[in-house]
C-alpha cells in the first residue's frame, strides 16, 4: 500500500542511545490503527547497513557492559523496572492503537513483562555458579556462566511489549548487549522501551532496536558479530531461523505457532469450562500463542457445552479496545482479518457446523476497523484445515471424542504442541492427563497456562526449535555459556615434574 509520505508520522530505528530517522528514500510500511482502519504511522524497514550500524553499536558497547557488575547491571533493571511502572498506561496505549487489543489486557501483556524484568532484578543470584573444593591434588574445580556477546530479538506481533521482555531483560543482565527487531506492525512500544532503558542508566549501544522485515532479520542472521538469536513468532518462519542461523554457528531459541485444545471432561464444571473457553479463545481476538482454539468434548457433554457457549458468545462486547468495557478489539491489519476469513469459508466447505458467524460483524462507527465477530465451530474433525492449521483469529472448533484416551491420542498426534488445558473435577484425571500430554505448557483447570517469570515458557515439536524454553532459568542458560576452571596454587618445591597420565583420584 502507497501513502503520501508526509502524511502520517514516521516511525524509525534507536540505535547507539539515539533516535534515528535515516535516508527519506528507506524502504516503509504503514501502521494501522485496527480499530479505526486508519494508517497512523509509516515505519522505516531497515536494511543491512542500518541492522550493520546496531550490531556495531551492540559490539563496542559489549566489553564495558560485560564487565560490569551483575549487582549494577541488576540495579538498571531496578530503575527501568520502576520507569515501566510510571509508563505502564502509556505503554498500553500503544500497543492497543496499533494491535487492537483492549486496553485491560495490554496492560496485563506490560504486566507479564514486567515480571520478567522482577526477575532478571535478581542477576547476582542467577549468575551465582558452583564451586567443588579440592577435587584432588590441591586443585578446586568451579565454573562460570559467560555472556555470549550480541545477542539478537526477532518478535511478533501479538505481544508487542511482552514477547521482548522474554528475551532482553535477560540477556542484558547476563552481561549481553542487544538488538531487538520488533514485528513491523507495532513498533512503537519498543522505541518507547529503548528510551526507558537509556533514562534507567543502559549505556548507550547495549539495547538497539532496529525496524524491519524479512531484510532486516536476514542481515542479523547473516550477521558474524550476532552471536545469539531469540526469535518468537510463526512455525513457519521460526525454523528458517533456527535453521539459517544455526548452520552460520549461532545459538538459537525459537519459538513457533499453536493450535491449542482444551479438554472439557464429563465430570467439569460446565459453566466453568464455557468461560474458560470463551476468554481463551476469543481474548484478544484469538491472536495469541496461548489462545485456546479447539475444544475437546469428552462424552455426553458436548451438546450441553455447545449451548453454553452460544448462550454467551452474543454477550461478547466487541468494539474499539480503548473503550472501558470491550471484551474483544479488531484484528491487527485487513489482510489478517481476510485471512481468517478465509479458514471460516474453508471450515463451512468442509463440513464443520457454523454454530456462530462472525464473519459480517460490525462495530457502529467504526465501520472501517478490522473487526470479526466470535465464531464457532461444531462437528470439526481432525482432517480438517481449520483443525490442523493454525488461524490466529476468534474462531474456536469444537471436536467431540468418546473417552479422556481419545482426546490425549487426538493431541499427542498434533504437530503443535504450545499449550494445553484440561477441566475436570477428578484428580487422577488430572495427573494422568498432565503426564502423558506431548505438550509443553499445560494447565489443570487453566485455559491459559503461560509460566511465570520465574519458571520457564516454551511448546514442544512444531512449536520450538532449539533447546531452551524463554525467560526463568532456561533464558539464564540461553544467554550465557558455561565455563568449567580447575584451579590449583602450586608449591613449586611439591611438584613431581610432568604427569603423564589422566589424573585421578586414588
Ligand atoms: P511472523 O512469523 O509473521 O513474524 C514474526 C517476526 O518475524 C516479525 O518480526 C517479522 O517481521 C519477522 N518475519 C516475518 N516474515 C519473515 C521472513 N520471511 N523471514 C524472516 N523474518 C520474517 O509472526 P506474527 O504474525 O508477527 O505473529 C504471530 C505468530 O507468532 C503466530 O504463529 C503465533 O503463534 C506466534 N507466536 C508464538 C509464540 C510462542 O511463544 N510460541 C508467542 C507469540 C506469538
Amino acid at each position: 500500500m502507497n501513502v503520501a509520505h508526509s502524511a502520517v508520522k514516521t516511525i524509525g530505528h534507536f540505535i547507539d542511545g539515539l533516535a534515528v530517522d535515516p535516508a527519506l528514500d528507506s524502504r516503509r510500511s504503514p501502521v494501522f490503527n485496527p480499530a479505526t482502519g486508519a494508517v497512523s504511522a509509516e515505519v522505516l524497514l531497515g536494511d543491512a547497513s542500518v541492522v550493520g550500524a546496531a550490531v556495531a553499536a551492540a559490539k563496542k558497547a559489549f566489553p564495558k557492559w560485560s564487565e560490569t557488575s551483575s549487582l549494577n547491571r541488576a540495579r538498571v533493571m531496578f530503575r527501568f523496572k520502576e520507569l515501566l511502572n510510571r509508563h505502564h498506561d502509556e505503554m498500553a496505549r500503544l500497543i492497543t492503537r496499533e494491535h487492537g487489543k483492549v486496553f485491560s489486557d495490554a496492560k496485563g501483556e506490560v504486566m507479564r513483562g514486567i515480571e520478567v524484568v522482577e526477575f532478571a532484578c535478581g542477576a547476582p543470584q542467577l549468575m551465582k555458579t558452583q564451586f567443588s573444593d579440592n577435587i584432588g591434588g590441591g586443585i578446586d574445580n568451579f565454573s562460570l556462566r559467560q555472556p555470549l556477546g550480541v545477542c539478537a530479538g526477532v518478535t511478533p506481533f501479538n505481544f508487542p511489549a511482552m514477547v521482548p521482555m522474554w528475551m532482553f531483560p535477560l540477556a542484558l543482565v547476563c552481561g549481553n548487549t542487544f538488538v531487538l527487531k520488533p514485528s513491523e506492525r507495532d513498533p512503537s512500544v519498543a522505541l518507547l522501551i529503548a528510551e526507558l532503558l537509556k533514562e534507567a542508566g543502559l549505556p548507550d549501544g547495549a539495547f538497539n532496536v532496529v525496524n524491519g522485515d524479512k531484510e532486516a532479520v536476514d542481515a542479523l542472521i547473516q550477521h558474524p558479530d550476532v552471536a545469539a538469536i531469540s526469535f518468537v513468532g510463526s512455525t513457519p518462519i521460526a525454523e528458517y531461523i533456527h535453521l539459517e542461523a544455526g548452520k552460520r554457528g549461532k545459538r538459537v531459541q525459537a519459538l513457533g505457532g499453536a493450535k491449542n485444545h482444551l479438554v472439557v471432561m464429563p465430570d467439569a464444571d460446565l459453566d466453568h469450562a464455557a468461560d474458560a473457553l470463551m476468554g481463551a479463545a476469543y481474548g484478544s481476538a484469538g491472536e495469541r500463542c496461548m489462545a485456546i482454539s479447539i475444544g475437546v468434548a469428552v462424552g455426553h457433554i458436548a451438546d450441553e457445552l455447545v449451548a453454553k457457549l452460544k448462550e454467551r458468545i452474543p454477550k461478547l462486547k466487541i468494539k474499539d479496545g480503548m473503550e472501558d468495557d470491550a471484551d474483544m478489539g479488531p484484528v491487527v491489519t485487513e489482510a489478517h482479518r481476510q485471512k481468517i476469513l478465509g479458514y471460516i469459508e474453508d471450515g463451512i466447505a468442509a463440513g464443520a457446523k457454523l454454530e456462530a458467524d462472525g464473519r459480517k460483524h460490525v462495530v457502529p462507527q467504526r465501520e472501517e476497523g478490522f473487526y470479526l465477530g466470535a465464531t464457532l465451530f461444531d462437528h470439526v474433525t481432525p482432517d480438517m484445515k481449520i483443525y490442523r492449521e493454525e488461524i490466529f483469529g476468534p474462531v474456536l472448533g469444537i471436536v467431540r471424542v468418546d473417552s479422556f484416551a481419545e482426546a490425549v491420542a487426538l493431541i499427542n498426534g498434533h504437530e503443535f504442541a504450545n499449550g494445553v488445558a484440561c477441566y475436570t473435577a477428578d484428580g487422577g484425571t488430572a495427573r494422568e492427563f498432565a503426564r502423558r500430554i506431548e505438550v509443553g505448557m499445560v494447565g489443570i483447570n487453566v485455559p491459559i497456562p503461560v509460566p511465570m517469570a520465574f519458571h520457564s515458557f516454551g511448546g514442544w515439536k512444531r512449536s520450538l526449535f532449539g533447546d531452551h524454553h524463554a525467560y526463568g532459568e532456561e533464558g539464564v542458560r540461553f544467554y550465557t555459556r558455561y565455563k568449567s576452571v580447575m584451579q590449583r596454587w602450586p608449591d613449586a618445591s611439591a611438584s613431581k615434574g610432568p604427569e603423564f597420565t589422566m589424573p585421578v583420584n586414588k
